[in-house]
């Protein structure tokens, strides 16, 4: 077991096992030692993963795809702004998912979703994804509850045949707690600068906490796999989640150990640039 294994380890899911996020601490930061350590290895890593996607780009055989998923505030855009600012945009793709369209509702939900995978090459961040389709259609009651009971396995089908392609999967629920969502929230409406991103809606959801907490549960539970693992990510500090969020995916981009190509049909040795 590699040094990649024992910190992703510390938070992963095991396929298959109960979890209770109510006994997972949304404050816990004991993966690292202090605040300023942690701020240390994230600046690092953010660099290396940039390195590690320039090998990726080059190579073009391989992806990465980074789903991120977590309530209204668990922090998806700040994670996506912490560990990827070191990449330059040629080969990071992020994809955020909302309500359906029109013409994404003609489709079977898996479509819009298969369609923003990352071609090889590329790392590809969901911002939301098709786990909306079994934790917002659930608790809302978009869809039936046999059609949500088949999307699991469904999605599980899915994930192996977009990692059979080549396609790396990294999944992580940003967790947090009530009362800290309560503090971003109440920021988001005295903030000018943030209120764009609030809605009134915004209460309707939260009042259903634990709805949504046992859909995460459901989903994280009977959707982790040795293929496309969950991660639960403490998240009510938000530079402990950075921190642990970029070197889970530095250690899986080392892992998969992306070469840049040898020269085909020139010898670097016989060509002079006059
Ligand atoms: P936000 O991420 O705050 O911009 O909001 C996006 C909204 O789209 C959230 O309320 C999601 O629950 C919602 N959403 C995303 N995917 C779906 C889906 N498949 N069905 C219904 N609502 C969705
Ligand atoms: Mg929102």
């Amino acid at each position: 077991m590699g040094v990649k294994k024992a910190f992703a380890a510390k938070f992963t899911a095991a396929p298959g096992k109960a979890l209770e996020l109510a006994k997972l601490d949304p404050r816990d930061d004991s993966a690292f030692e202090d605040k300023d350590k942690a701020k240390a290895q994230l600046l690092a890593d953010a660099e290396a993963i940039d390195r590690l996607q320039d090998r990726l780009f080059a190579e073009g055989k391989r992806a990465l795809l980074v789903v991120l998923q977590g309530i209204d505030c668990s922090g998806k855009d700040g994670t996506v702004r912490a560990v990827f600012n070191c990449c330059g945009p040629l080969g990071v793709n992020v994809k955020s998912f909302k309500v359906p369209s029109e013409e994404e509702r003609a489709h079977d939900y898996l479509w819009r979703v298969h369609h923003a995978c990352p071609p090889r090459g590329t790392i590809g961040i969901f911002n939301r994804s098709h786990y909306e389709d079994v934790l917002v259609v659930k608790v809302e009651k978009f869809a039936s509850p046999e059609a949500i009971e088949r999307r699991y396995e469904e999605i599980n089908q899915f994930e192996k045949l977009v990692s059979n392609a080549g396609t790396k999967i990294l999944k992580f629920m940003l967790h947090i707690s009530k009362e800290e969502q309560a503090v971003r929230l109440q920021e988001r409406v005295d903030d000018a600068t943030k209120q764009w991103k609030f809605k009134p809606s915004d209460l309707e959801t939260r009042a259903k906490w634990d709805q949504y907490l046992a859909a995460y549960e459901v989903a994280v539970r009977r959707c982790s796999t040795d293929v496309a693992p969950w991660h639960v990510i403490p998240s009510d500090r938000n530079w402990a989640r950075n921190a642990a969020i970029a070197r889970i995916v530095r250690e899986t981009l080392e892992e998969m150990n992306p070469q840049y190509p040898k020269p085909d049909g020139w010898d670097p040795g016989t060509v002079k640039v006059a």
